[in-house]
Parts: C-alpha cells; structure tokens; sequence
C-alpha cells in the first residue's frame, strides 16, 4: 500500500503502557503473531451485488487443515454478515453456528484431524459494508463522466468485511473468485482469468483462479466500465485497466512497467512471482495504491497526476507508486510480514524499491534524492510525532494508523543503510536468500537480519538493535580544533537525540569523514560508540572544510557542525 501523497500525518496519543515493552532483551520481545488452529487451504468466494442496496451476495467455500487433532469447531472472522446457511461441503449437511457479529463460530458434525480437508459454505448477505467493499455511485456533471464502480480494499483487516476468513497475514491459501456482473461491466481479480460464464439474466459472471497460496488482506476485485490496455513482460501479461476516453494516460502512467519488472528482477534474482499482473484506477480511493495480489488497485487521482499539469513531479510521483506497488510482488505479496508488528518488512522495503528503481534508471543521485527526501520526511515525523514508535512496532493496530512515516520513510531509509553496511553484493545476495527461503510464507525482521548475517559474516545484532528495534535517529553534534603542533584535527562528537525509553541513547556510527586541506580531499573512517566521543585525526595541514557522510551511507541523521576555532 501506500498513502496519498496528500495525506497528512496522523498523530494519535501515545500508548504508554506499550512502551513500556520495548528496550527488553530480544528473547523477551512481545509476540504479535496470532494464533491458529487451522490453516485454510483455498477459499472459493462467489459474489453478486444489489448495487442500489449497496449489498452483497457472498456464497464462500472455506478449505481447511485442523492444526492438530479433535478439531471440532471453526472460528472465522466475518463482520456485519447475516448468514443463510452454513453447510458442510459437498455434503450439504447443514452445520449449526453462532454468529457474534464479528466472527462466524461453526460447530462441525465431528471431530477431524490434520489428515482432513474440511470444506464449509457460507451463504450470507453484507448490506451496506462499513468496510472492505466500496460502492463508488456515478458522477454525471457538465465536465465530468465517472460510471458507478464497486471495488474492494483488504489491508489491514477489512476483507472480513465481505468473505468469511482467517484475516491476518501469517495465513496463506489460493483462492478462485466468481463475480457476477451486468453485461458490459469489468472484472478485475486476481490471478488467472478462466472464461466468463454468460448467464440467462443480462449477467455474466467473471472467473478468476489464483494458484499461489497468499495473505487474505490481498484478495481484491475491482468492477466498473473500463478499457484495457495490453502490453507484456516476457510472456508476463501485463493489463492496465482505465476508463473509456481516457486510455492515452495509460502509456504516462504505466509504460515503465515491465522495465521496472527487469529491474526487480535483476536486482533480486528471483523472477516474478505471478503469471499476470494487472493495474486498475479506481475513484475515491483511500490510498495512492495497494498491491492486491497479481491486481495493484490505484487511486485515478493520484495516477491522473502524470498528466495534470505538475510537470517532473508529477511524473515522479506517479513513477514512484507505480514501482512502490510494483515492489510488493516480491516484498509483501511473496515474503509477507508475519504480523503487523513487522509491517515495515512490507512497506520500507516497497519505499526503498522505489529508490532502487530509480538509481537503476536514472543512477545514484536520482537513488540519493529519493532517500534523502524520505529521510527529511522521517526526521520532521520524529520530532513532532506523539506515537513514536521502532520499526518493529509494538503499538501496531489492525487500522490506518499503521501506515505511517516510520513503516515508511524511516523504513526506506533503514534498509539502505542497511545496504551501505553490508555491502551491495552481500545485501542483494542476502536478499534472493531471504526471499527463495521464505517464498509463498511470512518473514519477520529476525528472518532478514540472519539472511544479512549469513551473507556479509557480520554480527548485525547492533545494527537491527538501534535501527529496527530501537526508535528515533542520531542527532549529531560536532565541534572542531585543529592542533597545529602535531597537526591534528580534533573533533568532539555529541549525540543529542533525547534520552527516552524507545530511543537509544547511542547509535553506533561507523561513519566516513572527508577532510579538506588545501586543495586535496581525504576519507577517514571512524567509529562513534559513545554518546560524547572524541576523535583525533591525522592532518596534514589546517583543515578548510569537513563533510560527514559524504556518500550518504548513514542517511537518516542530523548532524550540526560548528567551525573550526582560530
Ligand atoms: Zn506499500
């Protein structure tokens, strides 16, 4: 997913008593991980709409696996549903259930075993959703032509708004969808399509089989007039789905595609997940985008900036949630965080591709601009921010929230350095390791910091500590004396950052510094370790200029230099 690029922080009180969790020993670390009792295999979701009603029609089979034996009851999660009938499948046996509101309780006939597949079919109705399916009602003005659209949005938790499910991420199963639509609407699912199904009554309905097992919040539709534009990646069918008459902002907007895909590609080693991938706008949409599986959806307003007359940032825009979205078929869709805790796995990775696309494009600076951009954003979110918090989030709630400048900018900006500290050959091959390792399953930050150890040979354990675990960034301080009788520059380093309970109280720096004598430049390497920490360096006359991080490696700081004394 990622935020509109007009969406303005959210700042919500603090959770006090969560913080307190944070800053124990890893092996003490909270577990947000929610415990199963099964795991469901395949869902078949059959849907229909009463559009005027804003209602829908669902009829899903859920397929599952007891985790252990005597299992006798199912427990999904289903809000706001009135249930026909609940049967065990294809017997039809009726099965009595208990239905809280927010969760269907199913009493199966008997007790089963990790050795069955249980199939149960829920018929049931979902009259005006708060949540998870969207009608969007036409526009129809003097200057304006937008048709009706019904389209769903998962991520975090809301597809248990609309089908019957174990929604949260550290579940897998395929899924096939029929949606059954008027004539003369679109369909838009995910994975495969298989051929329509013309019905008798002016409908048809619209077949779409996903073989690779994945997280339920990435289960979507999209429906609505619309025209496809075709184009492919290596036999990867590529669709991007726009309205009628305005089909010229599909090559704007999308036409990078596949070169971006060659870029993952190459950067990752490990090709494209899928054998499709579809982008679709779509109006009045909460986000700038969000990466359903095989079927990105993006709001039409933020693709429409390609062309509405913001010149390069416009188009950069545009660029950026196209690669962003993109990213997620390897970070999110593929490895999928294993709770919303390690959201950032998602998300900072799918903010660094974004950079990674660039510097494959247009080179390094275009790479440096991008991540100091969200470095800036991460460093205003710090100060200012009343719900602080690490990457690795213990005050993550299944809602909007989540989607903030840490899971985001900071994350982006983390993985770089991450990058920079490991080395890019080690962080790439790091990379396809961890990706092959944990395809088609769920990662945690612990995955990613042993796929980087194994790689590089380093012990990480810091740098995952202060990045990953610990919240905040270095402020820096730095004066300066140069002592001519030894021609030394000596230079006082302070960390400023304010001491709290989330916050480390020293990062550990390994940072470069370029000293300017005359004319000649030198790169020293040094080691900050201490909160007040003094360096003496070797010169070789009175310094004329000093630059920290000339190369930007440890991007997400502030550093404050005060000028050399007489
Ligand atoms: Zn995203």
């Amino acid at each position: 997913m990622k935020p509109t690029i007009s969406r303005g922080l959210s700042v919500i009180a603090a959770a006090l008593l969560l913080l307190n969790l944070v800053g124990q020993a890893q092996s003490s670390r909270p577990n947000f991980d929610r415990p199963r009792t099964y795991d469901v295999q395949n869902y078949i979701i059959r849907v229909s709409f009463d559009a005027s009603a804003k209602k829908v029609l669902g009829d899903t089979t859920v397929q599952f696996k007891p985790l252990a034996a005597g299992f006798r009851e199912l427990t999904l999660d289903a809000v706001g549903m009135e249930f026909d009938s609940v049967k065990l499948d294809p017997a039809g046996t009726d099965l009595k259930y208990r239905n809280t509101g927010d969760k269907i309780v199913v009493a199966l006939d008997k007790a089963y075993s990790p050795d069955d597949v249980i199939s149960v079919r829920f018929k049931y109705t979902s009259t005006q959703p708060r949540k998870g399916v969207y009608f969007v009602d036409e526009l129809k003005a003097d200057n304006v032509n937008f048709d009706a659209q019904i389209w769903s949005q998962g991520e975090a938790e809301e597809n248990r708004y609309w089908f019957p499910s174990f929604d949260f991420p550290s579940d897998k199963a395929t899924s096939e969808e029929f949606i059954t639509v008027p004539k003369g609407e679109t369909v838009i699912g995910n994975g495969e399509r298989l051929p329509d199904v013309e019905n008798t009554d002016g409908t048809y309905t619209a077949h779409y089989k996903m073989s690779i097992p994945y997280s339920t919040y990435l289960t979507s539709f999209v429906i609505g007039k619309y025209v496809r534009v075709d184009d492919k990646y290596g036999d990867i069918p590529l669709g991007f789905y726009v309205y009628p008459g305005r089909e010229a902002i599909a090559p704007l907007a999308f036409s990078n595609t596949k070169k971006m895909m060659q870029a993952y590609e190459e950067l990752t080693g490990v090709k494209f997940p899928y054998n499709k991938y579809d982008q679709t706008i779509v109006r009045n949409f909460q986000f700038g985008g969000m990466e359903n599986i095989t079927a990105t959806t993006h709001a039409d307003t933020e693709v429409f900036m390609v062309s509405g007359g913001l010149g390069p940032f416009g188009t950069a825009a545009v660029e950026d949630l196209v690669s962003h979205e993109l990213s997620h078929s390897w970070f999110g869709d593929l490895v999928t965080c294993k709770n919303w805790s390690e959201l950032w796995l998602n998300e900072g990775f799918a903010t660094f591709m974004e950079a990674a696309w660039r510097e494959k494009a247009y080179g390094r600076d275009s790479y440096i601009r991008k991540l100091q951009s969200d470095a800036a954003q991460a460093i205003a979110d710090d100060s200012i921010n009343k719900r602080r918090h690490a990457l690795f989030n213990v005050i993550a709630k299944p809602d909007d929230s989540l989607f903030d400048t840490t899971t985001y900018q900071k994350g982006g900006t983390v993985v770089h350095m991450l990058r920079e500290q490991v080395g890019n050959e080690n962080f790439w091959k790091a990379i396809n390791a961890y990706l092959n390792a944990h395809k088609f399953d769920n990662v945690t930050s612990v995955d990613l910091e042993k796929a980087m150890e194994a790689a590089s040979g380093q012990d990480l354990k810091w740098f995952f500590e202060q990045w990953v675990y610990g919240a905040g960034l270095p402020e820096l301080n730095v004066t300066q004396a140069y002592l001519p009788a030894s021609k030394t520059l000596r230079l006082t380093f302070t960390q400023t950052q304010k001491l709290d309970k989330i916050t480390p109280a020293v990062f550990r720096l390994p940072l470069d510094v370029e000293i300017a004598t005359g004319n000649k430049k030198h790169v020293q390497k040094i080691d900050l370790t201490k909160r007040i920490q003094i360096v003496n360096l070797k010169v070789d006359g009175r310094p004329t200029g000093l630059k920290l991080d000339p190369e930007e490696k440890i991007i997400l700081k502030t550093v404050k230099i005060a000028p050399l004394s007489k």
